[in-house]
């Protein structure tokens, strides 16, 4: 056979159109990869097809074929990874519509100032204390505060007037930030709660769920140098944590990376004019974080 044909029995081999040219008996039997190396090298030395059945002359007679006795087993088939397996039906992998993720869709994150989250608040009925407070208390003070104070929830002045911190524990909140050097403007002060629970009961969890992604927001949004938690309620809300205010004090915290002071609310100290001392050393220490001495 002469070069030209042969290499035109090869191309026909290598289409698996061998049965077109080759004559029963010389055709290069199906199994036997058709197009493959082994196939090719057959025509192209010896000019015939393999025998039906036939195997390289050099392949041991129990190897398989398809790969040398030297070569390292097969792996198993890979697992699909879950993530990657057909959805059950009836479930439909979308993103939220308008391209937003899920976090996007937050209408909370929508909010991309402390003004803005004022009338959402004051439309908030997410817990019961919606109907029964008179105004809500957002929170007021520098929207770019490196110091952010947190109390518990407003009391009856704060409900009269929609300001936080403005009755007797307000007047002394005052006097704490005087020591470190601080006017009321130059911080955020704000609360766990935005309404004033009736009687000024502590507030239920329930009420603390639906109102702290508020208060997130806030912090999110002023980004502080530091956080002063000021009573347990606080502490908990932003550590979430549930231990005793002794446990709590004396140590830096850390909210979303932030460092955080906790020390005595100002009520406290109305009532027990002893742990005023504690409390100056806690307010020292948030400003020295706030003065970048530590933390
Ligand atoms: N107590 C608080 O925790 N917050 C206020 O705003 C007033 C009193």
């Amino acid at each position: 056979m002469d070069d030209a044909r042969r290499r035109y029995l090869e191309q026909l081999v290598e289409l698996g159109e061998a049965d077109l040219v080759l004559p029963e008996g010389r055709r290069p039997e199906r199994r036997a990869q058709i197009g493959s190396q082994t196939a090719r090298t057959e025509v192209a030395t010896s000019g015939k097809s393999p025998e039906p059945g036939a195997r390289p002359a050099s392949a041991p007679a129990t190897s398989p074929p398809s790969r040398p006795a030297s070569a390292p087993p097969a792996a198993p088939p890979a697992e699909t990874p879950a993530h990657l397996k057909p959805l059950a039906p009836g479930i439909v992998a979308e993103a939220p519509a308008g391209g937003d993720d899920l976090f996007a869709a937050d209408p909370l994150r929508r909010l991309a100032t402390l003004d803005a989250l004022v009338p959402v608040i004051d439309a908030c009925r997410k817990c019961g204390l919606g109907a029964t407070r008179h105004r809500s208390v957002p929170g007021e003070g520098n929207p770019r505060a490196g110091l952010v104070v947190v109390g518990e929830a407003p009391g009856a002045t704060e409900d009269e007037t929609g300001r936080p911190f403005v009755g007797r524990a307000g007047k002394l909140l005052d006097d704490i930030l005087k020591a470190i050097d601080f006017k009321r403007e130059d911080v955020f002060i704000c609360n766990v709660l935005k309404c004033r629970p009736p009687e000024n009961r502590d507030p239920e969890p329930l009420e603390v769920t639906a109102c702290s992604p508020y208060l997130h927001r806030q912090l999110e949004l002023i980004g502080p140098r530091v956080i002063l938690a000021m009573g347990r309620p606080a502490a908990h809300a932003l550590l979430g944590v549930n231990a005793s205010l002794g446990e709590l004090r004396g140590k830096l915290h850390r909210y979303r990376g932030i460092p955080l002071i906790v020390t005595y609310h100002p009520a406290a100290l109305l009532r027990n004019p002893h742990w005023k001392r504690p409390t100056w050393d806690d307010i020292r220490i948030a400003r020295r974080i706030y003065d970048g001495d530590a933390a």
